[in-house]
């Protein structure tokens, strides 16, 4: 990123602008986006890699985007809901704590040099932090990467002790910073990484939005990337097979789903984890047996409200003469106001029991 490409204009009124920002708490830094224009007419080269080691939409999904709105409302860039109120980055999600311990590589999004790090948090959820242990260290374990013309990237709530890199230390674009972890304040496995210009937040996907202009602003990402973070607003993040009902924790654990049910199972469940559902969604599991006829055929209640992740299942009990063998499909639909917004479809074999 060199100056030659980045024209900042009001720059004056830009400068103080950020010495307001860097003194108020994230709740208020949605609020300096777009304070002073910053044109983004970077070479490929300039801009940034992916900050985690998966395969988005894979392995990896975008769980929250940066807070747009001033005020206590919520607005991410697409003038949808995919954040919360003041949230000052983007949230790259791992889809189960399984995943997590296995270990994914956090990785730096530019060249740059490392400013600070901590390394010393343990991995626990947020609701399992005792008390006042994050005041003030909400980002957990985490690393501060200065790059060239005043960008700086944040990487926030990685694994304890993975951090493998010091302040001063020259780090390049793809280069292991740790491993993503759910240190600080976090609820589930994820990469937070927040951008700065000059001690200002910037959303790497709307570098400069026009105000009122859903979408507009430039991407930060190398073009390589882009059609896998094109925006969606529901995403399904986990689904497969169990032999009875399922659990969050079951899922997180990876449990659920582990051992496919087998023809003496107990039941026959699917089960579905989405992300980004939003109030009205109604969700709908439909079971095929092998020979064709539909098994399970599950509606749920339409959505009192936005739901940042929601997880549904459904099943049967085994018959007498236990499930047939073969393939068994599960398609999940939600549908908005009459239309399916979001179809996913998933299939299990099911082998002769131990009888
Ligand atoms: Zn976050």
């Amino acid at each position: 990123m060199t100056q030659r490409q980045i024209d900042v204009r009001n720059v004056p009124q830009g400068f103080a602008r950020l010495q307001f920002c860097r003194a108020l708490v994230s709740r208020v830094a949605a609020a300096c986006l777009g304070a002073f224009a910053l044109a983004w007419p970077a070479s490929a080269a300039d801009l940034f890699a992916f900050p985690v080691a998966c395969e988005i939409g894979k392995t990896c999904f975008v769980q929250n985007y940066v807070d747009h709105d001033a005020g206590p409302g919520v607005r991410d860039y697409m003038c949808g809901t995919l954040t919360y109120d003041g949230h000052d980055g983007t949230d790259i999600r791992l889809p189960t704590i399984a995943a997590q311990r296995q270990g994914v590589d956090v990785l730096a999004a530019a060249d740059g040099e490392v400013l600070r790090r901590r390394d010393d948090m343990p991995d626990v959820p947020l609701r399992a932090a005792p008390p006042g242990s994050l005041e003030g260290r909400d980002c957990g374990n985490g690393v501060v990467v200065r790059h060239a013309d005043g960008w700086e990237t944040q990487y926030c709530h990685m694994a304890q002790r993975s951090v493998r890199v010091k302040p001063g230390e020259q780090v390049k674009a793809g280069q292991p910073l740790g491993r993503v972890g759910i240190s600080g304040k976090a609820d589930f496995p994820h990469l937070h990484l927040t951008v700065r210009r000059h001690g200002k937040v910037v959303d790497p996907f709307a570098v400069a939005p026009r105000e009122g202009a859903c979408g507009s602003g430039t991407s930060l990402w190398a073009p390589h990337l882009r059609a896998a973070l094109a925006y969606r607003q529901r995403t399904l993040l986990n689904a497969g097979f169990a032999a009875g009902p399922v659990t969050m924790e079951a899922i997180e654990s990876g449990e659920a789903g582990a051992a496919p049910p087998t023809a003496d199972a107990r039941a026959l469940v699917a089960f579905v984890r989405a992300i980004g559902l939003k109030g009205g969604d109604v969700q709908r599991l439909v079971v095929t047996a092998p020979d064709g006829q539909k098994l399970v055929d599950h509606t749920a209640e339409p959505l009192d409200r936005d739901k940042a992740q929601f997880m549904l299942f459904a099943g049967t009990k085994r018959p007498a003469a236990g499930f047939a063998p073969g393939a068994y499909t599960a398609a999940y639909t939600v549908v908005q106001g009459g239309t399916a917004v979001l179809e996913e479809s998933f299939a299990v074999t099911v082998t002769a029991g131990a009888r």
